[in-house]
């Protein structure tokens, strides 16, 4: 085979392989003593840590191995979710929480990354989020989060999935239905990429 053909033929190897991750670690934001944002007795952790197990079952069922960071309400350090994030390779690192903004206005859902690598995964999250739920679109966004900007081996992502504080999110993220659309997004959006 000519050298330029082989180079050539590598090089495609390579851009079929960007994406061939076969495990997702989920991060659910908060836990035990961190409710994350709350109002009343609508806490971001319960929240976060229900959204995180839908989208583990939705993603298992489409044949992929998911690592949870946790899987009941204890109290991970940050350290300890990123060193998680870290620890498997073919993998993404996805982070699951709910917003909260001062005086209650904030309303959308958002997603973050750190380092350039996770810049694509947010994107194909974001779209697929915003598709599912039909909520506001506050996009893309670059973050220095710890858990995004410390785990490093693996592409890494932050969602922000609506705001407690606002009342009107608040009283639908309550009802399943809404966390059930948030995580067929993220688990579409995480299909999407790995399909690309
Ligand atoms: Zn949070």
């Amino acid at each position: 085979m000519p050298r330029t053909c082989s180079t050539f033929l590598f090089i495609l190897f390579l851009a079929a392989r960007i994406h061939a991750f076969d495990t997702v670690i989920l991060d659910a934001g908060h836990g035990g003593h961190d409710r994350g944002a709350a109002i009343g007795h609508v806490y971001e952790k319960h929240l976060a840590l229900d959204t995180t197990r839908r989208v583990q079952q939705l993603l298992t069922s489409a044949g992929l191995k998911v690592v949870m960071t946790r899987n009941t309400d204890v109290f991970i350090p940050l350290q300890g979710r990123s060193a998680i994030g870290n620890s498997r390779s073919n993998a993404i690192f996805v982070s699951i929480h709910y917003n909260h903004s001062r005086g209650g206005s904030g309303h959308g859902i958002e997603t973050f990354h750190c380092h350039r690598t996770g810049y694509q995964l947010a994107a194909y999250i974001q779209a697929y989020m915003v598709k599912e739920s039909g909520l506001q679109n506050r996009g893309v966004k670059r973050a220095n989060f710890h858990v995004i900007r410390a785990t490093t081996n693996n592409p890494a992502v932050l969602v922000e999935c609506g705001f407690v504080s606002n009342r009107s999110e608040r009283n639908a993220m309550i009802a399943g239905n809404y966390r059930n659309q948030i995580a067929e997004g993220i688990a579409k959006g995480i299909i999407a990429y790995r399909q690309k």
